[in-house]
């Protein structure tokens, strides 16, 4: 039997919210028929938004590497990353002090601008911590992991404060084969080894889509039931569109492979609605 393509099934939904790493790009660049995707969603009206974890880069700087790969229509609006959540909680939350962090100066440029002073692990004198009032796991890069890793660890041994990741994500692909840890993936171990709770942003938490879905609804009236969330990954992206109640396709273009898709849905009890090869085809 045909299976049902991408855009058949998304032509009976007002809104889909595409995941970005391994549904629209890849480390190749953009997946295969994307372009045409999402102008063939744009020409029957149907609302677009993007929800990625990836919080290393704000939404201009996400909408403009888009541009550059070709997909001119995204707007900066259309973009919801973890790293906004983080930076709102922030905002919200953390009133005084400095803040602490592992990763690059962009993603602290942008996430930590809440007015409060920020300060790398690096720079950190852990004999001088009493202004410190949260740290935050940014990205995975711009620091060093053996010297690094180990501060953060002694200074969250030394101080207890809110611990806030803004990017779940444990793994990304980077080719065909292989994967590069991602910034979830160094939190997780750091709070196993402290055996302390962290705050974790992004899918599959519903803050993400409760922004997107608030957001959404500002350009007309979206019912969930008029929702399709598509991922590549059943923790984040198919687990968080169950969880706040949207319709949900699992594509076999990025972490899920075709041949061990049917066992990860059994073995994980996170059943997609729909699964497609990509949203190219
Ligand atoms: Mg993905």
């Amino acid at each position: 039997m045909m299976q049902p393509s991408f855009l058949q099934i998304a032509s009976t939904f007002k809104a889909v919210f595409l995941d970005s790493y391994g549904v629209i790009k890849n480390y190749n660049g953009l997946i295969e028929g994307v372009p045409q995707a999402i102008e063939s969603l744009r020409e029957k009206g149907i609302a677009i938004r993007i929800l990625t974890n990836d919080a290393s880069r704000s939404q201009e700087q996400q909408a403009e590497g888009f541009y550059k790969l070709g997909l001119k229509s995204i707007q900066y609006h259309e973009i919801i990353t973890s790293g906004m959540m983080a930076k709102q909680y922030l905002q919200h939350k953390i009133l005084h002090g400095k803040i602490g962090y592992l990763g690059t100066e962009n993603s602290a440029q942008y996430i930590l601008q809440s007015g409060l002073e920020h300060i790398a692990v690096k720079d950190i004198n852990l004999d001088d911590i009493n202004d410190i009032t949260a740290f935050v796991f940014l990205d995975d890069e711009g620091f060093d992991w053996n010297y690094d890793i180990s501060k953060t660890v002694n200074l969250l041994r030394r101080k207890n404060i809110p611990v806030i990741v803004a990017n779940s994500d444990k793994l990304y692909p980077v080719s065909k084969n292989d994967v590069a840890v991602a910034t979830g993936g160094i939190a997780k171990l750091v709070e196993n080894m402290l055996t302390k709770k962290f705050i974790h942003f992004g899918k599959p938490d519903s803050q993400m889509f409760m922004y997107a879905f608030d957001e959404l609804n500002q350009f007309g009236t979206f019912n969930k039931n008029e929702i399709l969330m598509v991922g590549d990954t059943l923790h984040t992206d198919v687990l968080g569109g169950n969880k706040f109640g949207v319709k949900t396709m699992l594509v076999l273009s990025g972490n899920t492979r075709a041949d061990h898709a049917d066992a990860q849905i059994d073995a994980s009890g996170i059943i997609p609605d729909f699964i497609c090869s990509s949203i190219g085809i």
